[in-house]
């Protein structure tokens, strides 16, 4: 079985689209309003998804219809929720479907794409990244390039 994990195509992050693949998980961002990660707070990242607005609402864009499982990750002020594997019920929910094989798309590439595919490489699962699916934040310039060079050297597939 393959599974597509859609990570956080939501409305603070893009314009987006919809799939039809067998199982899908979509992740989400969901922060609490005073999330680490925030400048507020001292973290890296303007505010954003936090926890049942607007923001944090998945793009409608996405087919919702098509989607079998959300998953809100970085629920905890000290959870970065990088990673859809980060104190949440994914890798259950993937073997309790027999999945082997993890395709993963969205947003963004160099951080929650290139965190939930390393995390879902060390949990033993084959991945596959569609780059064409994906876009890159480029904090600093060649961030994405650095993230699938990553990737690859973890055994991730990178596809266009
Ligand atoms: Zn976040």
């Amino acid at each position: 079985m393959d599974a597509l994990v859609i990570v956080d195509v939501q409305n603070d992050f893009c314009p987006g689209g919809a799939l039809p693949v067998p199982d899908v998980v979509a992740t989400r961002d969901w922060h609490p309003d005073n999330h680490g990660s925030f400048a507020a707070q001292g973290g890296p990242w303007p505010a954003h998804c936090v926890h049942d607005t607007p923001g944090a609402q998945l793009h409608p864009g996405i087919d919702a219809t098509r989607i079998d499982v959300v998953v809100d990750k970085g629920q905890t002020r000290d959870t970065d929720g990088y990673s859809g594997f980060e104190q949440t019920e994914l890798e259950s929910i993937l073997r309790d479907h027999d999945v082997e094989t993890l395709h993963v798309v969205g947003l963004a590439l160099d951080y929650c794409v290139r965190a939930t595919a390393l995390d879902a490489r060390r949990a033993g699962f084959e991945v596959v990244v569609h780059r064409d699916a994906t876009r890159a934040v480029e904090v600093e310039p060649g961030d994405g390039e650095r993230a699938v060079a990553e990737l690859r050297a973890a055994g991730v597939q990178v596809v266009d």
